[in-house]
C-alpha cells in the first residue's frame, strides 16, 4: 500500500510536491488543502481532491502525512503546530532564529497527538544543514562557509511581498565574488555576514505607495534583511514577469580543515546545489522526509524532529537489504 500524502498550500512548493510525488510511485497523493476557494485552485493530479483547509479534520484517517507548504514568514509558525494535533507533518520553515522556538511548538503539539513533526527541511535549512553537520563531524579542526546564489530566495521574497504597498516582489541573494575565491583558494578568510553576499530586491508597489517607506521597511527588517547591503529596485509588473519569472538557486557548503599532529594536511570538504527550480527541489527534498515521517512514526517515534534526526535509510524507497548491495 503506497504511503497516503496530503498538501497544505498549494503555491510554488505546493505545485513543486505533486510533481515530486509523480516521480516515488510509493506515495500517493489524495488531498490538497487551502485557504482558498477550493474550485479556484485547480491541480493536476486526476486522482486527488481539492479542499478547503477546514475540511483537514475529516480527512485525518485517510492521510498518512501532511506536507505543509505555507510561508515561513507568517503562515508556518501557526500552520505546523496546528496540524500536528492531527496529522504527521513536514514543513520547510526557513526563518533560522527562529527554528528553536518552532521545534518546540510543534514538539508539544506533536508530543501530545502521537505524531511526528519534521521541521526546516529543503535545502537550507536542510541539505546544507546536514552537509555542515557531517563536514564538521570529521573535521573538527576547520572552517565552514556557506554561499548561496546567485538565485532568488523564496522566503525573503515572500516576506518582502508581505510589506505594506508592495504588490509583488523577487529577492536575489548574490555570493561577493571576492570572498568566495579567497575561500576556494583556502585563505580560510574570516568574513562577516555584509561580506559574504548581497541582497538585490525588484519591487511592483501598489499604486499610491510610499516607496521610501517600502525600502526602509525591506532594508531594515530583521533577520531577512538588516545585516545585508540591500539594493531595492522599483519596476512595473510587466518587468518583473518579462525579466524575473524563474526561480533558479544553488550554493556551496564547504568545510576546510586540518589533520595530522602538526596541522600538516589540509582537508577541503565541498558540497553544491545548481538547482533550476528551488521549489521543486525542495519539494523532492519534503517528500523524501515525508516517507520518513511515516516509517518513523509507525514505529512509535513522535515530536518534533530535524533533518540531523532522521537516519538516511529512512529517506530511500528501497529496503536495507537492496541499499547494501547498490550503494555500499
Ligand atoms: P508561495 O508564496 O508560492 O506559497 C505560500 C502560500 O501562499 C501557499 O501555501 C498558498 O496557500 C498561498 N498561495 C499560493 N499561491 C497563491 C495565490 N495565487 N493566491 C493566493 N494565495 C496563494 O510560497 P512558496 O511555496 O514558494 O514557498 C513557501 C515557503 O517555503 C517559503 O516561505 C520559504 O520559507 C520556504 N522554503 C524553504 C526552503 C528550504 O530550503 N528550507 C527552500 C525554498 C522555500 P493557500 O493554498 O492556502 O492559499
Amino acid at each position: 500500500m503506497s504511503i497516503r500524502i496530503g498538501i497544505l498550500g498549494y503555491g510554488n512548493l505546493g505545485r513543486g510536491v505533486e510533481c515530486a510525488i509523480k516521480h516515488n510511485p510509493d506515495l500517493e497523493l489524495v488531498a490538497v488543502f487551502t485557504r482558498r476557494a477550493p474550485e479556484t485552485v485547480k491541480i493536476l493530479t486526476e486522482t486527488a481532491t481539492v479542499y478547503s483547509v477546514s475540511d483537514a479534520e475529516k480527512m485525518k484517517d485517510k492521510i498518512d502525512v501532511l506536507i505543509i507548504c505555507g510561508g515561513s514568514a507568517t503562515d508556518l509558525p501557526k500552520q505546523t503546530p496546528e496540524y500536528a494535533k492531527m496529522f504527521n507533518v513536514i514543513d520547510s520553515f526557513d526563518t533560522h532564529a527562529r527554528i528553536p522556538e518552532h521545534f518546540d511548538a510543534v514538539d508539544a503539539a506533536a508530543k501530545e497527538s502521537g505524531h511526528i513533526g519534521i521541521i526546516s527541511v529543503g535545502w537550507d535549512p536542510g541539505m546544507f544543514s546536514l552537509n555542515r553537520l557531517y563536514a564538521n563531524a570529521i573535521l573538527t579542526n576547520g572552517k565552514d562557509y556557506t554561499f548561496w546564489g546567485k538565485g532568488v530566495s523564496q522566503g525573503h521574497s515572500d516576506a518582502v511581498r508581505r510589506i505594506k504597498g508592495v504588490k509583488d516582489a523577487k529577492q536575489y541573494t548574490i555570493p561577493v565574488e571576492a570572498a568566495l575565491e579567497a575561500v576556494r583558494n583556502g585563505e580560510n578568510p574570516e568574513l562577516t555576514t555584509r561580506q559574504k553576499h548581497t541582497r538585490e530586491c525588484f519591487v511592483v508597489a501598489e499604486e499610491g505607495a510610499d516607496l521610501a517607506q517600502i525600502e526602509n521597511d525591506i532594508k531594515t527588517m530583521p533577520n531577512y534583511f538588516s545585516d545585508y547591503d540591500t539594493t531595492v529596485h522599483f519596476i512595473s509588473e510587466e518587468e518583473l514577469k518579462r525579466d524575473h519569472s524563474g526561480i533558479p538557486h544553488g550554493g556551496f557548503v564547504i568545510r576546510s580543515g586540518k589533520t595530522g599532529w602538526n596541522n600538516e594536511n589540509n582537508h577541503v570538504i565541498e558540497y553544491s546545489l545548481k538547482l533550476d527550480s528551488n521549489p521543486e527541489f525542495t519539494s523532492s527534498v519534503l517528500v523524501a522526509y515525508a516517507r520518513a515521517a511515516y516509517r518513523m512514526n509507525k514505529e512509535g517515534q513522535t515530536g518534533a524532529k530535524t533533518v540531523f534526526d532522521v537516519a538516511p535509510a529512512y529517506l530511500s524507497s528501497a529496503d536495507g537489504a537492496e541499499l547494501r548491495k547498490h550503494l555500499l
